[in-house]
């Protein structure tokens, strides 16, 4: 379905950062149901020239960024053979470049892992309206992140499904009530909730989650539950609310997406089916509330509604994150890069599943960095800590 646009409505303009994502795609599907409200400035990929061409072509980009600076030709070639009119670019300068251009108003920060830190980082700081789905940046970064989103007089807005149903609960609140609020994390459980067996688990077993289709790396991540750490940390930062005021509880069915608890006892909860299609267009309309082509909730349908206390001794991701968040300084980029290492190689095939947990363990105990003060501080923990965990993984390689 496609709108018609209200008077009160602007031409927003969008940077899509891993426009060829998970998130990307789901992103471009609400941009397209509203051609009266969005244009794509700027579309990034870091290896699919094809993909990035296609959607330069459809969406009528202005400019269309490569992440590998050797395919810049490839890219160009593709733009031409189609007919569209992007500029290519390519590399980490391109990247940053069109996060902050001025011809955007609003970008989607959707490249996975600490590889989008920077443009995040520099869309932040150039005062965009930021759509946060790279919730590793604000892991690795988050004092530094808040204070540019501060500096640059940002707007943030959070993709992720949790901290969105959470911005959702809190629109509204007085600032008191924020401060004092606990907050549920919901977690679907992974696919390997019930089975214990984990030794051989292959990556197109980790990778089928049961309620959302998404890329590799964060599905691994929902198998571990380490995707549940990186989100009480990037919540902590989101709502500056403390490691002890935030709770993980089992949801399997994911049809709620994260509670508010507030000092009467009132829990505020959002609601629907497992499409981020939602949250994107809730961050993508904000304030106004536009279509976004998910189906509606039928709670008649949706079965019965359970919840569990997630069981830290099988999923110690959990504990890592939770102490990291705790300890504060480099910890938390630490336990990212090491978990980003841990998960390429697993899903290379080079690493048993059973043995990312003890590889971001072996890491974090290694190597205990001061905080980071810059952004440069930021990328030399993020370095060390990846070669760290390599050397740990080559360890375990027969
Ligand atoms: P994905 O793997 O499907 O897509 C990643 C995108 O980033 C691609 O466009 C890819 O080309 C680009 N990219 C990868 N490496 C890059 C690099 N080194 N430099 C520049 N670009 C690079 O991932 P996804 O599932 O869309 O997730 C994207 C982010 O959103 C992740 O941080 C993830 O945790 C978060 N997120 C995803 C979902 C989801 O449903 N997929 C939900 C919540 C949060
Ligand atoms: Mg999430």
């Amino acid at each position: 379905m496609v709108d018609s646009v209200t008077a009160a409505s602007v031409m927003r303009s969008v940077t899509i950062l891993g426009a060829t994502g998970s998130i990307g795609a789901s992103a471009l599907d609400v941009i397209a149901r509203h051609p009266h409200r969005f244009r794509v400035h700027a579309a990034t990929a870091q290896t699919n020239v094809a993909e990035l061409a296609d959607i330069a072509l459809k969406f009528t980009v202005d400019v269309a960024v490569i992440g590998d600076p050797t395919l810049e030709r490839p890219l160009r070639d593709a733009l031409r053979s189609r007919g569209a009119k992007a500029t290519a670019r390519a590399g980490r300068s391109a990247l940053i470049h069109v996060a902050q251009a001025p011809e955007c108003d609003t970008v989607l920060a959707a490249i996975v892992g600490s590889a989008g830190l920077e443009p995040t980082i520099a869309a932040a700081e150039a005062g965009k309206r930021l759509l946060l789905a790279n919730k590793e940046a604000i892991v690795c970064a988050g004092e530094l992140m808040m204070a540019a989103v501060k500096r640059g007089a940002a707007m943030l807005l959070p993709v992720d499904s949790e901290h969105n149903a959470i911005h959702q609960c809190l629109a509204g609140l007085p600032e008191s009530e924020r401060a004092t609020a606990r907050l549920i994390l919901t977690a679907s459980g992974g696919p390997f909730l019930k089975r214990d067996d984990l030794e051989d688990v292959t990556p197109d077993q980790a990778c089928a989650h049961p309620k959302w289709v998404m890329g590799r790396k964060i599905s691994v991540d929902s198998a571990t539950l380490m995707n549940k750490g990186l989100e009480v940390i990037e919540a902590s930062w989101l709502f500056q609310i403390p490691a002890d005021r935030i709770d993980i509880v089992i949801h399997p069915q994911s049809v709620i997406h994260s509670m508010v608890e507030l000092p009467d006892g009132s829990v505020l909860a959002q609601m629907g089916t497992p499409d981020m299609r939602t949250p994107l267009a809730y961050a993508l309309g904000w304030p106004e509330r536009i279509t976004s082509g998910a189906r509606r909730l039928h709670l008649e349908s949706a079965g019965p509604l359970t919840f569990e206390a997630p069981d830290r001794t099988r999923f110690r991701c959990l504990g890592y994150a939770y102490s990291a968040l705790k300890r504060g300084g480099g910890a938390s980029v630490v336990l990212n890069a090491a978990n980003e290492i841990a998960v390429e190689a697993f899903l290379d095939e080079r690493l048993r599943f059973t043995e990312i947990a003890p590889t971001i363990e072996r890491t974090l105990e290694a190597y205990d960095p001061p905080p980071p003060r810059t952004i440069a501080d930021v990328l030399d923990i993020d370095n060390e800590a990846r070669e760290r965990a390599s050397e740990f993984v080559t360890d375990k390689v027969p």
